[in-house]
């Protein structure tokens, strides 16, 4: 957290910023209700925050249901992340029109707030960017959606039964990248939030907000309740994960994981730092317009390794032990970091249950 000065917002305060955000031309971002789901969708006021609702989540389950209180961070992570935001799931790369000349399909400008990112998934971003926005050929759509990304981050005080961001070193507490962080409180003093600030841009946002000063006490207890949020995380995963990966290769682990995986690639598509993508050209009947579109792809798809006439890898156990041989072990020696952040979203959306935790501590013989 933050060493800079510490505030307090009321609920009335949590609208007004984000109103402030909207006023200074912020196309805000925020979970919703939706389709039995908490979602991420741009929203026009913090009258659609899902007040008031949770979820419970296990291995192949996501449920919403009522909490007692209003709390409006009280759900731990949903089926989309901000990739959605920064690295969309199809995109138009170009065009053609009868006169033969190509044209390239510019992103609309984009200024965006991020409107309660926890620490996982702002880690998550942090993990894109180094994949997609460093190195010698940077994603230029990527980069002009993150230029002028505003975060606010909200500090986790209710992990998910699927959550392990502690294990990854993410959370429970954001940070660093956050222009303002909330850590929601509710209690006999009311519904508050304690604001610390991470950016010149963050105060002067909350320069427009009007807040008061947050006393000791109340950033100590905040702080204390967002480190005991780490020690009820009940999933972990094993030290030294890329040595463990790679002396993996061999293990019947990944034949038994594969007589359960469907290969639907769910996992992939949830996951907050898979960001493959394949291209395909369409033409309309005429063959006069022709256009090109970037979308998601998967490791679990059987075409993802076509090469030259076939796939390399054809079967399901090949595939599974890609997916998580990449995100735990290789992406250490391509990115420098773990491609992994811990937010549990492959556990929940795994129409098989499968659980990376488990699969991680099967191949380090911590379990049968
Ligand atoms: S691990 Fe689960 S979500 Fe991933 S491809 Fe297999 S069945 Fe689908
Ligand atoms: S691998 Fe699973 S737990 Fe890790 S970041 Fe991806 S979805 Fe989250």
């Amino acid at each position: 957290m933050s060493e800079e000065r510490a505030a307090v917002l009321d609920r009335v305060g949590l609208d007004r910023l984000f109103e402030v955000l909207v006023e200074d031309g912020y196309r805000v971002v925020g979970p919703t209700v939706r389709d039995e789901a908490i979602v991420l969708e741009e929203l026009d006021s913090a009258a659609w925050l899902p007040a008031g609702w949770g979820v419970d989540t296990a291995p192949g389950r996501y449920r919403l249901r009522r909490r007692e209180d209003a709390a409006v961070f009280g759900h731990s992570a949903g089926p989309q992340s901000w990739k959605k935001y920064l690295h969309p799931a199809r995109r138009q790369l170009w065009s053609t029109g009868d006169d033969g000349e190509f044209r390239s399909v510019a992103d609309e400008p984009r200024r965006y707030a991020f409107f309660g990112v926890r620490g996982c998934d702002l880690a998550s971003i942090a993990v894109l960017g180094r994949v997609l926005g460093d190195g010698g050929h940077p994603d230029g759509a990527f980069a002009r959606r993150c230029r002028g990304l505003f975060v606010v981050a909200a500090n986790c005080t209710e992990p998910g039964e699927v959550c392990f961001c502690a294990s990854m070193g993410t959370g429970p507490e954001a940070g660093p990248g956050y222009d303002l962080s909330l850590t929601e409180r509710i209690d006999g003093a009311g519904h508050r939030f304690l604001v610390e600030i991470g950016s010149a841009e963050g105060a002067r946002i909350l320069a427009r907000v009007g807040c008061r000063d947050a006393a000791e006490e109340e950033i100590s207890s905040a702080r204390a309740e967002v480190a005991a949020a780490a020690g009820r995380m009940r999933r972990t995963m094993p030290d030294g994960l890329p040595a463990l990966m790679r002396g993996s290769y061999d293990s019947p682990v990944w034949a038994a994981v594969a007589s359960r995986c469907l290969t639907c690639a769910n996992c992939t598509m949830v996951c907050p730092t898979c960001f493959c993508t394949t291209t395909e050209d369409v033409t309309d009947l005429t063959g006069e317009h022709a256009e090109r579109w970037q979308h998601w792809a998967s490791c679990f798809e059987l075409d993802f390794s076509y090469l030259h006439g076939g796939s390399v890898r054809t079967s399901g156990a090949s595939r599974y032990r890609q997916w998580m041989t990449h995100k735990l072990g290789t992406w250490h020696d391509q990115f420098g970091g773990s491609g992994c952040v811990g937010c549990g979203r492959c556990i929940a959306w795994c129409p098989a249950g499968i659980d990376i935790t488990e699969e991680a501590a099967k191949l380090a013989g911590e379990r049968p």
